[in-house]
């Protein structure tokens, strides 16, 4: 038996390049929070079931100019960072990193500041339509616990995890774990009190989070690994995301970053490594072989990340992609804004941006993405990265939607126009609501 009905126009994917639409459809969501039917008006139940809703008080009709879409997943943010989103961007990686982002995630020691911050934070991402995130907390425990009970109290759908960085020569006095074992106690602390505490939606998960390679010794990547596969756990981490980076593992291990991280246990099915900018063909088929994730932060990689992620060729070759804000290396918890910069940078990476150089020399030939597949990197991409029945509008998937109001068309719009405004346009003032597990968690 339905609990809610939504009736309206909708998009969801339909495959990695095509969108679907759904005109007029019925999304029948079960007492628990599943879509067990999605029904269009030539199915012979339509009526009735619209006719039963209606009567029941549990029809929700989208108004004219509205339309159903799935909610997004942020598969890679830093919730301590988001106090810090917009700013230091034209700073040196060394000072955005040790004048701003450790001394601010030194302060989520206060959790009374931690409240302040993530109650803001979870509700800022539902705002924006996103209904799933995969968060780094920081290296408190308490803290983290916050973040935890608001993604619970404000229903988004939450992977948060301790953070673990305890190499001296990476990270600061101040703000690291003070030594593996510490860490590691640390990370399994924070583990069983996840799942000790009540989860009545079932909305967070615990999730190993090894801030890079070069903030971890041998000894605390050894042993996330070895917790990972105890409690069967995802991981998310970075990896090869910048030249210095790449560069750091080379020099310390002798090895690429994706390969530390596979020899540490660390690339498995359920990590989501961010970033990726630096991989070779090599360490592409590495991540594919062990069906490890990829995090694209299409507006950070602008900043950070010396060179554009190949998305087009990951999806081509079967690697699992998703996309991810990245606050506070990206300025905007929007994944709208993202997907406008993964179609953008697929377009530079195609034709390349040194115009003194002969055109066929200039950027890597097809490798431009659209925005419907921008779009399926935010839906069902990252839902599919972390084993996720969400990120669609179809039978046996979670009701994480958002309805979102389109901005005016002239004249008759094919849908497909409709649905490109829909992604180039929208801002938080049109997303009118917010659906996790059937319950409206936010409205505009
Ligand atoms: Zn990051």
């Amino acid at each position: 038996m339905e609990s809610l009905v939504i009736r309206g126009n909708a998009f969801t994917v339909q495959d990695k390049y095509h969108v679907q639409y759904l005109a007029d459809c019925l999304v029948c969501i079960d007492s628990d929070g599943w879509i067990e039917r999605v029904l269009v008006p030539e199915d012979k139940d339509y009526e009735r079931v619209l006719i039963a809703a209606r009567q029941h008080h549990q029809l929700r009709e989208l108004a004219e100019g509205e339309y159903l879409l799935p909610g997004f997943i942020d598969l890679h943010v830093h919730a301590p960072q988001w106090p810090q989103a917009g700013l230091a961007l034209d700073r040196p990686l060394a000072d955005w990193l040790n004048v701003y982002t450790f001394p601010l995630e030194a302060r989520f020691n206060d959790r009374v500041f931690a409240r302040k911050v993530y109650k803001d934070f979870v509700r800022t991402l539902l705002a924006h339509g996103t209904t799933t995130a995969m968060m780094f907390g920081t290296i408190h425990v308490d803290a983290n616990m916050v973040l935890v009970d608001e993604c619970r109290q404000q229903g988004l759908r939450g992977y948060v995890g301790q953070v673990t960085m305890d190499n001296p020569d990476q990270t600061p006095d101040y703000y690291r774990d003070h030594s593996a074992e510490e860490a590691l106690a640390a990370s399994e602390q924070f583990i069983q009190r996840v799942q000790a505490s009540p989860d009545p939606d079932d909305l967070v998960t615990p999730v190993i989070t090894p801030r890079f390679v070069p903030s971890c010794t041998d000894e605390a990547l050894a042993g996330l690994g070895q917790l990972a596969a105890k409690y069967d756990l995802p991981i998310q981490s970075h990896v090869s995301e910048s030249n210095w980076e790449s560069q750091y593992a080379i020099d310390r291990f002798g090895m690429h970053d994706a390969e530390v991280l596979d020899h540490f246990g660390l690339l498995t099915a359920r990590a989501v490594m961010a970033h990726g900018t630096q991989l070779t063909d090599g360490d592409m088929q590495l991540l594919r072989q062990q069906q490890t994730a990829i995090a694209h932060c299409p507006i950070s990689n602008i900043y950070f990340g010396n060179g554009v992620l190949p998305v087009h060729r990951l999806l081509k070759m079967g690697n699992k992609v998703g996309l991810g804000s990245d606050i506070s290396g990206g300025y905007t918890p929007s994944l709208y804004h993202n997907i406008r910069q993964a179609v953008k940078s697929s377009r530079m990476l195609t034709d390349g941006v040194d115009s003194k150089r002969p055109v066929e020399q200039r950027g890597v030939a097809n490798s431009q993405i659209t925005a419907a597949t921008a779009f399926y990197l935010a839906t069902a991409g990252g839902a599919h990265a972390l084993h996720l029945a969400a990120g669609r509008i179809a039978v046996g998937c979670r009701a994480d939607l958002q309805v979102v109001r389109a901005h005016q068309m002239w004249g008759k719009p094919s849908t497909a126009d409709t649905f490109e405004r829909l992604m180039y346009q929208t801002e938080a003032a049109d997303i009118k609501g917010v659906y996790v597990n059937g319950h409206l968690v936010y409205e505009n």
